[in-house]
């Protein structure tokens, strides 16, 4: 029923795969990180109104797009500019010229897809029974842009029915240009940032009857944290507390004024990661008060866990299954990692759903998992993210037409 959709789109992806090439290149060339992305966006920008769009800003870093004719459902389609502080050492011919950064992410290969659909969603604009959404967005790494885009009205004016994101990988022993389906539910743990500052009275190690020692109290609530329980969760089993620094004095024989500690806390549900806030404070303020310091705890970073809707895995899954057959595949149990996505914002606003792409398979070569120095990308996937944008959007609104 849906083959002459299927093949137009294929074939105007393929199609496409030169330009596609040309966008991911040039950003792949130029890799901009956090919310500094200015030469990013001003190129996505000009690309997106060389196809007929009035691209909007939205947030502090980023851009949506809008096509179709207006009314009806809204779907939007998610993409990441944002490169990594790292020094490329890959070996491509278009490796970074910006020192120290990197798309070693996947996200040049992000932003190249939705271009790709946005440009034969507007060529086909008479076949969208609503409207697509594009978003694009900066700071996914470090800055949860995709939560400042939020605030800045992304999902509203026309609000947003459904939404969708695809993530590459690489350096994984399977095809490229396969799409992972992953299961409903929570898909990433959400992760919390927590720090802990002690402030007390430094003063000689040999009076510390004088002091109001804040190594102490540090010590205290790092084997404090110990005790939080949080396995009577449904999702303890995943859950983690974890410290990765402590800080505090200059010498032996100096009780310092103050110590600090950082960790993360992993959780696969918001009602455990409170579970652990909570635990965090009440250890902090009771070793506080043993040792007659103060203790503050901030959260400085928060990305709530990403869902994935049952009734919109369901359709898309269906969309995938008549675009790409057999190289739509379910992750097997047990394959999803304990990494956070930003996009997780969103999904718990709108119903979404995220694909994983395949864009390296180790037995080609493409030995290095994202974020390394040396991650190489395949580009011969880049069609196919871009086909599954346009059919999923198009399908997804067919569907749901008023
Ligand atoms: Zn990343
Ligand atoms: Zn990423």
């Amino acid at each position: 029923m849906h083959k002459e959709l299927v093949s137009m789109v294929r074939s105007a992806a393929d199609r496409l795969k030169p330009q596609l090439l040309t966008w991911r290149r040039h950003l792949h060339r130029f890799p901009e990180t956090g919310m500094e992305t200015e030469e990013t966006q001003r190129y996505v920008r000009e690309e997106l109104k060389k196809m007929g769009y009035v691209p909007r800003k939205c947030g502090r870093a980023g851009l949506t797009a809008l096509a179709g004719k207006g009314g009806g459902k809204v779907y939007l389609l998610r993409a990441d500019m944002d490169a990594l502080p790292l020094t490329e050492v890959s070996g491509e011919e278009f490796s970074s010229e910006n020192p120290g950064k990197m798309h070693a992410c996947g996200h040049d290969m992000h932003t190249a897809m939705l271009l790709g659909a946005a440009k034969i969603l507007k060529e086909h604009e008479d076949l969208i029974e609503g409207q697509v959404k594009f978003m694009f967005e900066s700071g996914e790494e470090s800055d949860n842009g995709a939560e400042d885009m939020i605030v800045g009205g992304v999902l509203e004016n026309p609000a947003v029915d459904a939404a969708q994101m695809i993530h590459v990988v690489t350096g994984i022993p399977v095809p490229a240009g396969r799409i992972l389906i992953p299961p409903k539910g929570t898909v990433t743990t959400g992760s919390c940032t927590f720090r802990v500052t002690v402030t007390g009275k430094g003063g000689h190690a040999s009076m510390p009857e004088r002091c109001n020692d804040p190594l102490a109290t540090v010590c205290r609530i790092r084997c404090g944290l110990e005790e939080i329980d949080i396995s009577d969760a449904d999702d303890g089993e995943g859950s983690v507390i974890a410290v990765g620094q402590i800080h505090g004095g200059k010498t032996h024989n100096i009780i310092p004024d103050a110590a600090m500690m950082e960790g993360t806390i992993r959780t696969k549900t918001t009602e455990t990661m409170d579970l652990a806030m909570e635990g965090i404070c009440r250890v902090a303020e009771t070793a506080a008060e043993v040792y007659r310091t103060q203790a503050r705890v901030e959260f400085p970073k928060f990305i709530p866990a990403m869902v994935v809707d049952g009734t919109i895995l369901d359709s898309t899954e269906g969309y995938l299954r008549e675009l790409l057959g057999e190289d739509a595949v379910r992750i097997p149990a047990g394959m999803q990692g304990g990494g956070s996505e930003d996009f997780a914002f969103v999904s718990v606003r709108v119903p979404s759903v995220t694909f994983i792409l395949t864009s390296g398979n180790s037995e080609d070569g493409f030995d290095h998992p994202a974020h390394s120095p040396k991650a190489r990308f395949d580009e011969s996937s880049l069609p196919v993210g871009t086909a599954v944008h346009v059919y999923n959007a198009i399908r997804w609104l067919q569907d749901h037409r008023p």
